[in-house]
């Protein structure tokens, strides 16, 4: 396996100041496939000391470097030759996901590395188009706006989309004029290792764009409590944005927060059941219930339900398991060991709370960290499986009664990142949409996202927004400029 990666990740080291270096204590860990248990390489484990360096290098970039004096416009063009790098390199990119992620190749082919891409050149055409304003005040003045980069920003990606999480973070990021150091989740760090090189042949200078693989515990805390660092932008659960929030209070880093959800996916009587059927299986079954708006709770009003139940395990059951890098599987296996248990374990809750398991629930023979489509019915909302994020291909599905009765239900969580209504009526459809406590509403959709669109969540799945120019300026800061004019 190891032979057919390229040489610089034989073994993966950091990327530091536009060079390829070991971490200080010289510590690696192992990084495996999920669909082998096989070691893909060996990864050198950053620690402190490797994201002290890390952040001193990015502020020489920021205060010194070629970066910081370049014309914005300039930071464009160097973002586009990244999307442009990332696009040329899909097949690379895409193998290297799948061997390290698990989600299927047609995946990360389709989907994970053009929009990383696309991610890229979105925000490359922001670069030079980030404005102040003047602003009429009573003084005889003359006041204007400043846009100004934060300077150096952190970035903690998880391992459920890592190139993509990536992009989110770094483009915007560097439009704005930052510069970055990426702390990548320590279950899939070779996209984001393999980008860094990237975006030093498409000619970012050394030092804007550091990659510290670690431990979040070490690595990823250590970013966060750097007085050098300041934002942290990080995409994960939601037990680890409380702990980055009380350590960054310390030096009081602004915080973009993407955390977790169960999101509820509402099917009227009078939607389209064909496109609901569909749109409730890739809900919860896309990159194998490994997304953080998975559709995890499915609200079905009941003079549907038994019919859908019945469409909606026949098209669970087409779904293909299997060897990821198969272009015909849709079900690749759990990012980890760990990461399986814990769904087994939330399957058992479900069934000791009195849930009624329809499909799946158990892991197939043989190699890799599988779990089988899984649907309960019967879930009442006040059980564990409809409450707490589960993150694997786990389906909840609960009766509702009217539009009060769901939207009560519905909003009956900690969490509030995305959901979706299906139904054939317009105005039912947008006042469900209002009033779904969420960052993301779908309308007989489901998952749908664009480098244009914010992204983001609301009570504890986060705040602030990532994408569009809404993301693009939570990594600026206004300076306000008073210039005597009596
Ligand atoms: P996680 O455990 O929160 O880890 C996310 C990242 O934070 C990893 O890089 C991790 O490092 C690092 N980390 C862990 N502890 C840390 C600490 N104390 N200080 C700083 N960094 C730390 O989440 P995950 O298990 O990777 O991903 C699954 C979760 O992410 C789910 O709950 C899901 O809902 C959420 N998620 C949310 C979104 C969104 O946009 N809202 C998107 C994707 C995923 P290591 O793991 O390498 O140790
Ligand atoms: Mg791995």
């Amino acid at each position: 396996m190891t032979t057919e990666l390229r040489p610089t990740l034989r073994p993966a080291r950091l990327f530091i100041d536009g060079q390829w270096t070991d971490a200080a204590s010289g510590a690696t860990f192992t990084t495996v496939n999920p669909a082998t248990e096989e070691a893909i390489t060996e990864v050198a484990e950053g620690g402190a000391a490797d994201i002290d360096r890390a952040v001193q290098a990015a502020r020489r970039a920021f205060d010194s470097g070629p970066w910081g004096r370049m014309p914005a416009s300039e930071r464009g063009r160097i973002l586009w030759r990244i999307g442009d790098r990332i696009e040329a390199e899909v097949a690379e990119l895409a193998r290297l996901e799948t061997l390290d992620q698990g989600k299927t190749i047609t995946d990360s082919t389709k989907v994970d590395v053009p929009m990383a891409a696309d991610c890229f050149r979105y925000f490359a055409g922001w670069a030079g188009k980030i404005d102040g304003e003047t602003i009429a005040v009573r003084a005889p003045c003359l006041n204007y706006t400043l846009r100004e980069p934060i300077g150096v920003v952190g970035a903690i990606t998880p391992w459920n989309f890592p190139i993509l999480m990536a992009a989110w973070k770094v483009a915007p990021a560097l439009a704005a004029g930052n510069t970055v150091v990426l702390k990548p989740a320590q279950l899939t760090p070779l996209t984001a290792l393999r980008l860094a090189e990237i975006a030093a042949e498409a000619g970012l200078p050394p030092g804007v764009l550091n990659v510290v693989s670690g431990r979040g515990t070490v690595a990823g805390a250590a970013l966060v409590q750097h007085p050098l660092v300041g934002k942290i932008a990080f995409t994960g659960s939601t037990e680890v944005g409380r702990d980055i929030m009380r350590r960054g209070s310390d030096t009081l880093k602004r915080l973009t927060l993407e955390l977790g959800g169960k999101s509820p996916n509402i099917v009227f009587a009078d939607a389209d059941v064909d496109m609901a059927v569909r749109g409730a299986t890739n809900g919860i079954f896309y990159n194998k219930g490994e997304v953080c708006t998975a559709g995890s709770r499915l609200f079905v009003e009941e003079a549907l339900h038994d019919a859908f139940l019945d469409r909606l395990q026949a098209q669970t059951a087409k779904l293909q398991q299997g060897d990821p890098l198969d272009p015909k599987t849709r079900l690749g296996p759990q990012v980890s060991e760990a990461q399986r248990a814990q769904v087994l374990a939330y399957v058992e809750k479900g069934k000791a709370e009195g849930a009624r398991l329809v499909c799946g629930g158990e892991r197939p023979p043989g190699r890799g960290y599988f779990v089988r489509p899984t649907i309960f019915d019967g879930v009442r909302s006040d059980m564990t499986i409809a409450r707490e994020e589960i993150f694997g291909p786990v389906l909840a599905v609960i009766r509702f009664k009217d539009v009060a009765d769901v939207l009560a239900a519905a909003n009956d969580s900690i969490y509030g990142l995305a959901a979706a209504v299906w139904t054939r009526d317009i105005k039912k459809a947008h006042q469900t949409a209002r009033r779904l406590q969420a960052g993301t509403v779908w309308i007989n959709t489901y998952g749908l996202y664009d480098s244009a669109m914010p992204f983001g969540g609301t009570k504890q799945s986060g705040y602030g927004r990532e994408l569009g120019r809404q993301g693009l300026l939570e990594y600026t800061q206004t300076k306000s400029v008073w210039v005597d004019l009596a």
